[in-house]
This record gives structure tokens, sequence and C-alpha cells, in this order.
């Protein structure tokens, strides 16, 4: 079972923006790994697609194995791996490893 969502927010732990932190704007489970916003960035050289778009150099985010990216909770602010347990309903749901807190599954946007 995958231990992040989409939008949770992550701490990087590996490569060049190791220690900074991000939201998940996407996830591959095929794969174990996603995109977090503005890390792992690349340079992308990019060839003009239409009108708005006039090409040139961009950052584009690289894909980062989930192995690499910790949870970070919303009360204390740690990143660690969540607990999995569930409400008496059986709604699944991520605790805190640090303070115990329930970490809530990320608002869709
Ligand atoms: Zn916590």
């Amino acid at each position: 079972m995958l231990t992040v969502r989409r939008f949770d927010k992550v701490k990087i732990l590996w490569g060049k923006d190791r220690g900074k932190e991000g939201e998940i704007i996407s996830i591959d489970p095929a794969k174990a790994r996603v995109l977090v916003a503005k890390m792992n960035l690349a340079k992308r050289h990019t060839r003009p697609m239409g009108q708005k778009d006039q090409g040139g150099i961009k950052d584009k985010e690289l894909y980062i194995p989930i192995s690499k990216v910790m949870l970070v909770c919303l009360e204390c602010k740690k990143p660690n791996r969540p607990k999995f347990d569930s409400l008496s309903d059986g709604t699944p749901i991520r605790l805190c490893r640090k303070c115990g807190g329930t970490i809530p599954e990320p608002k869709k946007k």
C-alpha cells in the first residue's frame, strides 16, 4: 500500500533537493515513484508548441522513487513513515509515528 497520496507534503531524502519539502503533484504507482512540485528539476529544451508557447529552456520535474521521500506530519511537522489504522467504520487512516496524530488525506484541488 502506498504511504503517500497526491498533494501530500513530503520531505526529499535524496539528490540535490535533499532536505527540502514539497507537494506531490503526481504518483506513478506501477513504478513506485512520485513527482514533487519544484523538486528534482531538470532543464528541458522544448520546441515552441502553439502560439502561446515560445519553447526554450524550461524546468521540469523528474520522478523521484517513493522510497526517497517521506511524508511530513502536518501536526508536528516531522517527516515519518505513517502507520496505517482504520476507524470503526473501516475508513483507513494514517497515523504519525512521532506524535500519534492523524495525517489527513490531502484535499483534492
Ligand atoms: Zn506528527
